[in-house]
């Protein structure tokens, strides 16, 4: 048998350093087996999907310097290897599963799942599907589909005992079936749900083991039904433990930069992320601290990862990334910093913006150093302005965080528009706004436009000198956030109603 891997990641947001994490796993666990290891892109979610995001996973692991050997860039037996192509192959799936008994139609509207929920809580139950589908005849499913009325199909779950599974590194897991609901596997619109096309695929692509994140072990009963109800031999699973802040929660943006093209921004070296995320809960059998993919691979043994939540600590990867930089000869590290901005594209905005102000040549490093810097250095007395209070200033960086977060088109008119409604909405003159912006990204009121600017960095730079700025004027409360939220919504609500008519 060949062992074959596959990271699976689903194109929604930026290239996530987990997505790397996993995949760099799945690679040298592959290679450990003189195997295979493959990339499939998840995008059934079609309303959150969009091509940007998975050109820049794509491109970040190849940044990164994990290669895979399958994949939709480059095709193979298995094509193709997104799963938006391969939706017919789901339908006769789903349909077999309910030929054999093992799956239903369900024609409940939304409310009245709402209600059936609704109802359960307050008889202090946990809201599940009640399995109403499953008492209809079988005429009444036929006179009902003839009629085309809007349907999914769902799995059939046992009731009662507990489904058990076998880990690779937890060993037998055991989740009563009561905590697993009817999933649905084909949505109303006809496309199938993660679970369904998650396992079809890892099927039709022979995936021998599937090494994935701790917060899909809640799925694997679902997985394992049906991986028997098809007859099929379901691959080893391997639950890797989750990437943490320093507190030890879930890494999120909200506390440390996720996304691996805010580490390429900042200088951080491919090898020294690899290396760093390889530490992640593993570690070399001599404990060696700084060691390159080919040595992973080389020295590879999964039941050396261990299952304490490991944390991605900034500081400990910049410690890194410094032993890697040290390592390199002066002409080595030239290359590399050349590199780094080797962005045509970049340079030449950056070239546009300063053109204006400058007079001799040397005055470019100056008014360009911010373009290129990680945070600037920030006092809370540098936002102070005498038209704006203090809650005026941390809300116009959280509201356009928020806002800024959510769009993924990033160029001059998006980007501005966002900033340009804030203040409109926030009733602050463009003036009296904008110098917070100008102090969060270049540090100094007086820069090139700062719109501008932000798009020429980029939206993780971005984001992470906000939120920096953020910190510094003082992060909003839990409750603050509470409120702030609100408030950004009915404003943004506002603006809606007020194009509308
Ligand atoms: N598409 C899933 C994700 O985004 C894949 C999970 C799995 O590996 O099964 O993480």
């Amino acid at each position: 048998m060949t062992v074959r891997t596959r990271i699976a990641p689903s194109p929604t947001g930026f290239p996530h350093v987990g997505t790397a994490y996993i995949a760099l796993f799945n690679l040298c666990f592959a290679k450990q087996h003189g195997g295979e290891f493959i990339l499939r892109i998840e995008d059934t979610d079609q309303q959150r999907s969009t091509p940007e995001s998975e050109k820049m996973i794509l491109d970040s692991l190849r940044w990164l310097g994990i290669q895979w050997s399958e994949g939709p860039d480059i095709g193979g037996a298995h094509a193709p290897y997104r799963q938006s192509e391969r939706m017919d192959i789901y339908k006769k799936y789903a349909l077999e599963l309910v030929e054999k008994g093992h799956a239903f139609y369900c024609f409940a509207t939304a409310e009245e799942l709402d209600q059936m929920r609704a109802e359960q809580q307050a008889r202090g139950e946990t809201p599940k599907y009640d399995g109403r589908g499953l008492q209809l005849s079988n005429e009444e499913v036929a006179r009902r589909l003839a009629a085309g009325e809007p349907h999914v199909i769902r799995m059939k779950v046992p009731e009662e005992g507990v489904c058990k599974f076998n880990d690779l590194l937890r060993g037998e897991v055991e989740i009563p079936w009561v905590q697993v609901d009817m999933q649905i596997l084909l949505k109303t619109d006809g496309l199938p749900t993660y679970h369904l096309a998650n396992v079809v695929d890892d099927h039709l692509m022979e995936i021998t083991h599937v090494l994935r994140g701790e917060e899909w072990l809640p799925s694997a009963p679902k997985h394992q039904l049906l991986y028997q109800y098809f007859g099929w031999e379901m691959p080893v699973l391997c639950h890797m433990p989750l990437l943490r802040n320093p507190d030890k929660s879930k890494l999120s943006k909200r506390k440390n930069p996720t996304s691996i093209n805010y580490y390429k921004d900042i200088g951080v070296l491919p090898e020294a992320l690899l290396n760093y995320l390889a530490r992640m809960g593993w570690s070399m059998p001599d404990e060696r601290e700084v060691f390159t993919l080919d040595e992973m691979k080389a020295n590879f043994d999964v039941k050396r990862v261990s299952l304490g939540g490991p944390i991605f600590d900034v500081e400990k990867l910049n410690w890194l990334n410094g032993q890697w930089i040290k390592s390199l000869t002066p002409t080595e590290l030239m290359t590399r910093i050349l590199q780094w901005q080797n962005d045509r594209q970049k340079l030449e905005d950056i070239a546009s913006a300063i053109q204006p102000r400058i007079s001799l040549l040397s005055e470019a490093v100056n008014w360009s150093a911010f373009y290129f810097n990680h945070m600037p250095t920030l006092t809370p007395e540098m936002f102070e302005h005498k038209k704006l209070s203090a809650e005026q200033v941390r809300q116009s960086l959280q509201f356009a965080i928020w806002r800024l977060e959510k769009t993924f088109t990033w160029n001059n008119d998006t980007v501005s528009q966002i900033l340009m409604d804030l203040a409109n909405q926030m009733e602050i003159k463009l003036r009296d706004f904008m110098p917070t912006f100008f102090i969060a990204i270049a540090g100094s009121t007086s820069a090139t436009p700062i719109m501008q600017a932000m798009v020429t960095i980029g939206p993780d730079l971005t984001y992470a000198r906000l939120r920096h700025a953020l910190e510094v004027v003082g992060k909003p409360s839990k409750k603050e956030l509470k409120t702030w939220e609100k408030l950004n919504e009915s404003l943004e609500l506002a603006k809606n109603n007020s194009t509308d008519s």
